[in-house]
């Protein structure tokens, strides 16, 4: 779903018939979306197909109704060869037509009728050819063992690359397709397949069901020699009467690896229909499995298509995949009511589909597999989203839509996790019950059409009886950027508790924002009361506000966010914070979170420096739940990075975390031990990360070399032995390995590499190579990112590690700048908006974020999406070196 602007082929564009047609004597062509006066009404699209070869060949013929008399229309289309147009009006008179492609950046295109036609309905028939992208958008092509397949991805504006149409989301029509392929391949859309013609010297022609009105984004379909598993049933619910066929697409080979995911499937469907007392909508359910992918996954109708990692697991697959694997599907099926079902009208409502998946995708886990801790995921998601929304360069959760990049740079944590802890907030206000009684209303009100913030915000309103001040809060937070942050202060006022609130922007230390906003905030704060705690709630929609805690004890402690359920950071007067720190074992794990943000909220704010920090956290470090216990590593991290002087503070932040961390790591082992919780897979994996190769503790490398070189050993058959580590330890016992052996392991990773189809072991050595330290080697890596045994959407892994110091920082700029141009050229995964994170990211310096706004002030413009890249990373450049600055010349206690 993200990617950058090719470089343009002028060649063969423009006027490819019917030179003598005039041109359209007004000049209409939109700026933004595309005129409402010509509506398709349904698709049929030809696709001729063959992996092997460089192109592929279509036709699409759009039935629609032109609305005003004209002599032209507007649609989309990119790279398109086009040989022939053919309009055939209402009475079967069929025009020549003309292809203009007016402006092939943005892949707006002009269709000439040749005269003026009256408002009738038109067929309107495109031929063309076009090159199978390399760049995982559109029909894209990928190779997996050497074998060719192709497959789509349209979201959010790829499809005019892979056909011409109306390629906006309020556009949504049915649409029939076929595909003409080699014989010995197997193709599948996002509809059962009816029919199989022969179509003559080795082709065969596949007819796919006509579809439900989708918009043109969830269009998809594949053409390889794919492996097809057969998954269980997903039995009929009193929402839909027929069983629904579930089955695995696989690259070649693969297959068999499916099943796992295929068992857990039904039960997610189950829980969905439940919740939304609506079923499944579509014929069949296909997961595939794909070689290459932008994305993590895309929610296709019928067709969800994944990161092979995610549906290729085993039993003894690493903990995380396994877990992730099942948090995406459910995230992915979450999309086939909210996103796939109820559409959003326009991009500037993507929240609505993707803040609506994650939400869910959170309840579906939590019902099926509450051991995931999904509720802590929530409260985790919306804290990181936090960090970013509280730039003053962050969007809205409905940021408005001024162009391309705006649409790409949309699929953001704010749109994602912040949308969900907003959600999830809310749902907490009005109550579960009520909440769902209005999703239910809003996906039957708008089944198979679209829908707006305000269809969606009015449905809930409406099941709650709350009136407009409910309405006005909810979208306080969609139409305006930023974290609420919320100072609360005690008080006894006439033998009454009170506390007292005042709300303003959260902003760090060194920010240029302006921290007056306000929103309606639905606080729920718990208090300490002689026999343990209660909860009070209430809106906070004034800059001020007070609560009268009944029945506190006096003194009393107060949680200012109950549950960690609200979006909204606060800050409490120092001895107000101490108090609730003696208290913290006795909140949720939720509120534990809460109260871990709160303390690096205060310290990135400036109120604490870096010793109270670590005071305040260390009590966190020995819960026994995993998310609480490792809730400090990011406050210490950071310490250990920025504001550490030298050997002897590194050294003594290092014993911190070893008392912390160490004896847990001991208990756990380094090995998986059999039927283990997953919680302790995933335990040790955080921490043997965080002492092996963040502080470097000794004895844990000792133990993570030891696995390293097992698995750089030969095999008899010459490859390496990979399953010599414990699978959840792999990628940092080769990164330690990378670091103690150097050339040796490097050069033996990168030889491994194109021999490895595994993507949870070519995920490993990715993993294990990032971690390289040597400068000529880490160049020899960054190197080995841009050749092609790479896959465009692995190159990241190469390029993101070693950021911590900025000698390392120098080098990867430097390496970058030198190789820009090859960077573009080859991923079309990253959008715009990643390239300068990717680039300069990490930064703690004014140096650095001057010479990232150097080298993009004149190419920001050629790459989508990058500006607000460049400017969320320069910005975050500042603030680490605000906040980095602050704790030198005071004193960071350490
Ligand atoms: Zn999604």
């Amino acid at each position: 779903m993200r990617r950058f602007v090719r470089p343009l082929v002028l060649t063969a564009l423009a006027a490819c018939c019917g030179a003598a047609l005039a041109a359209p004597a007004v000049n209409d062509q939109p700026q933004g979306k595309l005129p409402r006066w010509a509506m398709p009404e349904s698709y049929q699209l030809d696709f001729k197909v063959d992996p092997r070869q460089q192109d592929f060949s279509g036709t699409t013929t759009i039935k629609l109704k032109l609305e005003k008399a004209a002599d032209h229309l507007w649609l989309h289309g990119r790279e398109l060869k086009v040989s022939k147009v053919v309009i055939t009006d209402a009475a079967g008179k069929t025009h020549e037509g003309k292809y203009v492609d007016v402006a092939p950046k943005e892949g707006v295109v002009r269709i000439d009728f040749g005269s003026q036609l009256a408002p009738q309905e038109l067929s309107l028939a495109i031929t063309y050819s076009a090159s199978l992208n390399q760049q995982l958008q559109g029909l894209y092509k990928v190779s997996h063992e050497g074998q060719p397949y192709a497959m789509t991805q349209m979201e959010p504006i790829s499809a005019r690359f892979a056909f011409p149409g109306f390629d906006e989301p309020s556009f949504k029509t049915p649409f029939e397709v076929r595909l003409t392929i080699p014989n010995d391949e197997v193709g599948i859309a996002n509809t059962k397949q009816v029919k199989e013609e022969a179509a003559g010297d080795g082709w065969k022609t596949l007819t796919f069901a006509k579809t439900q009105p989708l918009p043109t984004y969830l269009v998809a379909f594949g053409v390889g020699p794919w492996d097809v598993v057969k998954g269980p049933e997903i039995s009929s619910t009193q929402y839909r009467a027929q069983p629904t066929e579930l089955r695995g697409i696989a690259a070649k080979g693969e297959g068999h690896r499916m099943q796992h995911v295929l068992s857990e499937t039904p039960s997610i469907v189950h829980t969905l229909e439940d919740y939304y007392g609506f079923g499944y909508p579509w014929d069949k359910l296909d997961l595939l499995a794909a070689p290459d992918f932008s994305a993590g996954a895309m929610e296709n109708p019928g067709l969800v298509t994944f990161r092979d990692w995610l549906l290729l697991i085993d039993p003894d697959s690493p903990a995380n995949y396994v877990r992730g694997s099942f948090n995406v599907t459910a995230h992915e099926l979450a999309h086939q009511w909210t996103g796939d079902t109820v559409t959003m009208g326009w991009w500037d409502d993507l929240w609505l589909n993707e803040a609506f998946a994650t939400w869910m995708q959170q309840k579906v886990t939590q019902k099926v597999h509450p051991e995931y801790r999904a509720d802590l995921d929530r409260v985790r998601g919306a804290q990181g989203a936090m960090n970013g929304d509280s730039l003053v360069t962050t969007r809205k959760i409905r940021q408005p839509i001024t162009g391309n990049g705006d649409i790409e740079t949309a699929f953001d944590g704010i749109t994602y996790q912040k949308g969900a802890a907003v959600l999830g907030m809310f749902e907490g206000y009005v109550g579960e019950p009520t909440f769902q009684k209005g999703m239910r209303a809003y996906i039957q009100e708008h089944k198979f059409g679209n829908a707006t913030a305000n269809d969606l915000v009015a449905s809930i309103a409406k099941a709650t009886d709350k009136g407009q001040d409910f309405q006005q809060a909810f979208k306080s937070f969609l139409n305006q950027p930023g974290v609420p942050y919320v100072q609360t202060q005690l008080s006894q006022e006439g033998g009454k508790t009170v506390l007292h609130l005042s709300q303003s922007r959260y902003l760090p230390l060194g920010s240029s924002g302006d921290a007056k906003s306000m929103w309606g905030v639905p606080m729920c704060v718990r208090y300490g009361t002689a026999d343990g705690s209660k909860v009070s709630c209430e809106l906070l929609d004034k800059a001020q506000g007070t609560m009268v805690l009944a029945g506190a004890s006096n003194p009393t402690w107060v949680m200012p966010n109950a549950n960690g359920s609200g979006y909204y950071r606060f800050a409490m007067a120092k001895d107000d914070l101490a108090k609730l720190g003696q208290q913290v074992d006795k909140l949720g794990d939720a509120e534990q979170l809460a109260y871990a943000d709160a303390v690096y909220a205060s310290f990135k704010h400036g109120d604490l420096n870096a010793a109270d920090v670590l005071a305040a956290l260390k009590p966190l470090t020995s819960s026994k739940t995993r998310e609480v216990a490792t809730a400090p590593l990011g406050s210490f991290n950071w310490i250990y990075r920025n504001v550490a002087q030298n050997d002897a503070e590194r050294a003594k932040l290092a014993e911190w975390a070893k008392a912390a961390y160490l004896p847990r790591m001991q208990q756990l082992g380094y090995h998986r031990k059999p039927g283990e919780a997953d919680t302790d897979s995933l335990m040790r994996d955080t921490l043997a990360d965080q002492l092996a190769l963040v502080v470097k503790v000794p004895e844990v490398r000792a133990e993570l070399l030891k696995q390293g070189d097992a698995a750089l050993k030969r095999k008899p058959d010459g490859r390496l032995d990979l399953a010599a580590a414990d699978p959840d330890l792999l990628g940092i016992a080769l990164g330690v390995a990378v670091q103690e052996r150097g050339k040796s392991a490097v050069d033996a990773l990168i030889a491994e590499l194109p021999q490895t189809s595994d993507p949870a072991m070519r995920n490993a050595i990715l993993g294990g190579l990032s971690e390289v330290e040597d400068p000529a080697l880490a160049t020899k890596v960054r190197d080995f990112a841009l050749v092609k045994q790479v896959k465009v959407g692995e190159m990241a892994a190469l390029l993101r590690g070693g950021r911590d110091t900025r000698a390392q920082r120098d080098a990867s700029w430097d390496w970058s700048v030198a190789n820009y141009d090859k960077i573009v050229e080859r991923t079309g995964s990253f959008s715009g908006g990643q390239l300068p994170s990717l680039m300069g990211g990490g930064g703690c310096s004014k140096e650095e974020a001057d010479r990232l706004q150097t080298f993009f002030k004149t190419r920001a413009k050629d790459v989508t999406g990058a500006e607000r890249g460049l400017a969320q990373t320069s910005e975050s450049s500042l603030l680490c070196a605000a906040l980095k600055a602050k704790q030198e010349t005071t004193t960071a206690g350490l």
